[in-house]
C-alpha cells in the first residue's frame, strides 16, 4: 500500500496511507479536491487537486467521491434579500417556544 506525503496548514508535511486520502470531483463544476485527516492533529485538511494529482492519486488507491452543487443554487431568487435585522429577528424568534408554528403562519398568511 502506498503511502503518500501531503501538507498540513498547521503541522506541515505528514505521511499516511493512501486509504487515508480521498479524492472529491465535484460533478457540477468538474473542479477536484483531496482531503485526509491529519495523522498529527487530526484536523481534516483539504487541497485543490489538478486532473494529473487526482489520476495519481486515484491509481495509487485513494477513495473518490462524487458530489454536486445544491440544488438551490440555481433557484431563481425573488423578494427583497435577507438583512442582518432579518437574522437577528430569527434568533431571537427561536429562543421562543412556538417559534416554528409562528413561522409556518406568517408564511401561509403572505
Ligand atoms: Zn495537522
Amino acid at each position: 500500500m502506498a503511502t503518500v506525503r501531503a501538507n498540513c496548514a498547521d503541522c506541515g508535511d505528514v505521511e499516511m496511507s493512501i486509504r487515508q486520502v480521498q479524492v472529491e470531483v465535484c460533478r457540477s463544476t468538474d473542479l477536484s479536491t483531496y482531503s485526509f485527516l491529519c495523522p498529527k492533529c487530526r484536523l481534516r485538511a483539504s487541497k485543490a487537486a489538478a486532473p494529473h494529482v487526482v489520476q495519481t492519486l486515484l491509481a495509487a488507491g485513494a477513495t473518490l467521491v462524487y458530489w454536486e452543487m445544491p440544488a438551490e443554487l440555481w433557484e431563481v431568487k425573488s423578494g427583497p434579500a435577507i438583512t442582518h435585522d432579518d437574522l437577528l429577528a430569527f434568533h431571537y424568534d427561536l429562543d421562543e417556544e412556538g417559534w416554528l408554528q409562528r413561522s409556518l403562519s406568517r408564511q401561509r398568511a403572505a
